[in-house]
Parts: C-alpha cells; structure tokens; sequence
C-alpha cells in the first residue's frame, strides 16, 4: 500500500503499510515521522498491539489502537517433521481463509515458505491447491505476517508451545514463494512483501535469499525484473514441451514455453542472478528421455539450476511419483547434457512437494486428518509435502 491509497477513515491492517505509508499515517494523526520507524520497528519484531509499543506516548498508543485493525492470523493445524526441522503451519485469517506457512531449520539456515493467496486459479492437475480452486488474494500485510510469525517463532525458540531444535538459527535467513497461490497473480502483494523483507528497517534480507517460484506469467516476470534486486526467480516448468505444458501448466497456452524462457532470459539479464527450473517429476508423465533432453537444452541456454521434485502423491490426482531407478536416470541424463541440476532428496524426500496438502487434509480428512482444531492448534508429526529450492 502506498501513500495515496491510506484512507483516512478505514481500519488498517499496519503490516499493509509500507514505510510511507506508515509515516503518512503518523503525520495525519500530529505525530513526526519518526514515530513511523519506531512503530515499524515494533511490527519487524512481531508486535502489532499498540498497547505494547511502550515507547510510544500513551495517548498515541490509544489512537493507533483504534485506528489498526490487524489481521491477525490464527494458528489452527500445526504439523512437524524432520525431528522437529520442518514445522508446517495453518494459518486461518479473520475471514476464515486458511494457508500455509512452512519454517524449514537448517544448521545454517531457516527458510520460510510462505503463500501470497488462499487458493490458486491457475489448475495444475498435480497440485493440491490447484485442485481446491481459488479463494483469494492475500493482502502484503497477510504475506509479510507468515514471516513475522515465523521469525517470531525462531527468537523466542518456541512454536505452537513446542521447542525448537537447540541448533535452529534465531532469525529468519531465507524466504520462499511456494506456498499456496501465484505470487505474480498478485503482484501488488508479492512485490510489496519483497520490498518488506529486503528494506534494512525490515528484515533486511538479502535479496538472494528470497526465491519467487512462478508457473510463468510473463508480464509477472518483467514487473519482477523491474523491481530491481536480484530476488531468485524459479520458475515451474515440468515440461520441455508445449504440448505437454499444455496439460501440465494450463497458463501455458496463454504464455507458451518459448516465450517463457525468453521471459527468464530477460530476467537473467537484467538482475545478474541465475533462474531457477523446477520441475515436478511425474511417473510416466514427464520422466521420458526426450523431455530430458530438452528440459537439458532449456536449461543450458539459460544456464538456469534445475530443480527435480518428485511428485508428492495427491488425494484426487491420479499420477504418481516416478521409482527411483527412474528417477535416477532422468537426473543423470539432464545432468549428462551438461545442465547443473539438484535432486530434492534427503530432507526433500522425507517433506517434499508443494504446499496445499495439509489443508487439503485439514478440510477433507482424506485418511490422514489432522485432530480437529478447536482454539489449540492441531499437532501431528508425520511426513510433510514442502519445497525448497536450490538457489
Ligand atoms: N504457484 C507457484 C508457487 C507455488 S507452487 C508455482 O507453481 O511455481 C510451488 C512448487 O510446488 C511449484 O514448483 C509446484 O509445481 C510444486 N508442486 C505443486 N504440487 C506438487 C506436488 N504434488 N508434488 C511436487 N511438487 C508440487
Ligand atoms: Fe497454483 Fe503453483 Fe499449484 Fe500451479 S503449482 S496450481 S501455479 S500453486
């Protein structure tokens, strides 16, 4: 949100508001614009109540009171694995929207995947959010706030009561758009919550440690490019032809492969930073030598890093995850053809995939409901669909 669009009158959500924003709020309301950081800096730290900021004058902290109306999500399904590396969150909004959040801990590391949309509307027939349709946008301050809770999560050690390994970094490091939804279908929340995690008054993240995975919306890509960081960009490919894309990535009869990779091409360009290919290995699908080769040819072009997931199985989605032999091969052949490729298999194994199951599972049972959520959170420790790229 900018400026222009602080209504005077309307609640506000203040993890919407960019620092401009924030600052045109503070000076509406008599104050001197550096209040604004001192209140940015309470929301970088997780504190959205106004009755917290104790710097603030009191009569202040009364007035910010009745003018935010945070969207403060509920943690309703909380999901471990990984001896307590992998922490699946469902976060469900003031709305009822539900998404999911997921904090990967790694010695050196801890990587937050997060969602920009409850839903998805682009349909791709592997995906469990793709199955559930669209619901809606998530606004910035929804996108930024998965990473406040996870950040939060990370200083204090604790989630959902449970304690967090004693070799978990305390502070987010990287963050991920491969949650639920299309980050570059909405564009206006992906790029403000970039510009939130990259500011230096905000989590001042690298702009290398932020990876936006896209199906490939073209015009999504030049806004991406036009923002100026070198944020990673992966785009999900999982075919080397259109004919196969087609079904795969339906979005791509409207931005086919080739202009994709020319699309990925520009972005090198223009950012100096490597893309990315993600590639959802399908059993019998996608796994053949020849879209090998040409996901090979794809990528040395680009000298882009190729991501290989093998499918995470589906409740409604009929395909299944290659055997290994076979995945085996499919890797060495597009390595052989001289592209740089990684294998999502240890920890990827164990929690790999998208985001969209643990509420598919949530609201559909399925086999393997999570205990109904009533207030507490949900808690079950068992084997998670998560992503993470290899930048
Ligand atoms: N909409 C964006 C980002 C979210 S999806 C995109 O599609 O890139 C994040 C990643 O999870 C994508 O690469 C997607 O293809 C992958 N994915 C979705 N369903 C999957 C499944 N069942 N198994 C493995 N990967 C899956
Ligand atoms: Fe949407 Fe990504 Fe799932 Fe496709 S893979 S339906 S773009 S979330």
């Amino acid at each position: 949100m900018t400026t222009t669009d602080v209504d005077p009158d309307a609640p506000i959500d203040p993890y919407a508001l960019d620092p401009a924003g924030l600052e045109a709020l503070l000076v509406e309301l008599g104050e001197r614009p550096y209040r604004a950081r001192q209140v940015h800096a309470w929301l970088v730290r997780g504190v959205d109540e106004p009755e917290q900021m104790t710097d603030l004058p009191q009569a202040l902290r009364t007035r910010l009171g009745e003018r935010f109306a945070p969207s403060r999500p509920e943690l309703i399904a909380h999901a471990v694995a990984d001896d307590g590396h992998t922490h699946k969150l469902l976060l469900r909004f003031p709305d009822g929207e539900a998404i999911e959040t997921v904090l990967m801990l790694y010695p050196d590391r801890a990587t937050v995947c997060i969602s920009t949309q409850a839903g998805c509307a682009m349909g791709c027939p592997f995906c469990a959010t793709g199955q559930a349709g669209f619901r809606r946008q998530l606004t910035a301050g929804e996108v930024v706030r998965q990473v406040v809770v996870a950040d939060a999560a990370l200083r204090s050690g604790i989630i959902d009561g449970d304690h967090l390994p004693d070799d978990a970094p305390d502070h987010v490091t990287n963050v991920v758009y491969m949650g639920m939804g299309e980050p570059l279908a909405n564009l206006p929340a992906t790029l403000a919550s970039v510009r939130w995690l990259h500011d230096p008054d905000g989590f001042n993240l690298s702009a290398r440690s932020i990876t936006v995975s896209t199906v490939g919306l073209v015009p999504g890509i030049r806004r991406l490019a036009e923002l100026g960081l070198p944020v990673t960009l992966a785009v999900s490919l999982h075919a080397s032809t259109d004919a196969l894309r087609d079904d795969l990535v339906p979005i791509n009869r409207t931005h086919p492969l080739a202009e994709v990779e020319q699309e990925m091409a520009a972005y090198r360009q223009r950012t100096n930073r490597r893309v990315s290919i993600e590639w959802c290995l399908i059993g019998d699908v996608n796994d053949d030598a020849q879209q090998a080769d040409r996901l090979a040819g794809i990528a040395s072009r680009l000298r882009a890093h190729v991501n290989i997931i093998p499918m995470n199985p589906t409740p409604g989605v009929r395909w299944k995850e290659p055997t290994p032999e076979r995945t085996r091969e499919f890797v060495d052949r597009v390595r052989q053809r001289g592209a740089s490729v990684t294998l999502r298999d240890t920890r990827g194994r164990d929690a790999d995939a998208a985001c969209g199951q643990l509420l598919a599972s949530y609201t559909l049972g399925a086999g393997n409901r999570l205990p109904a959520a009533v207030g507490a959170a949900g808690r079950v420790e068992r084997r998670l669909p998560v992503t993470e790229p290899e930048a």
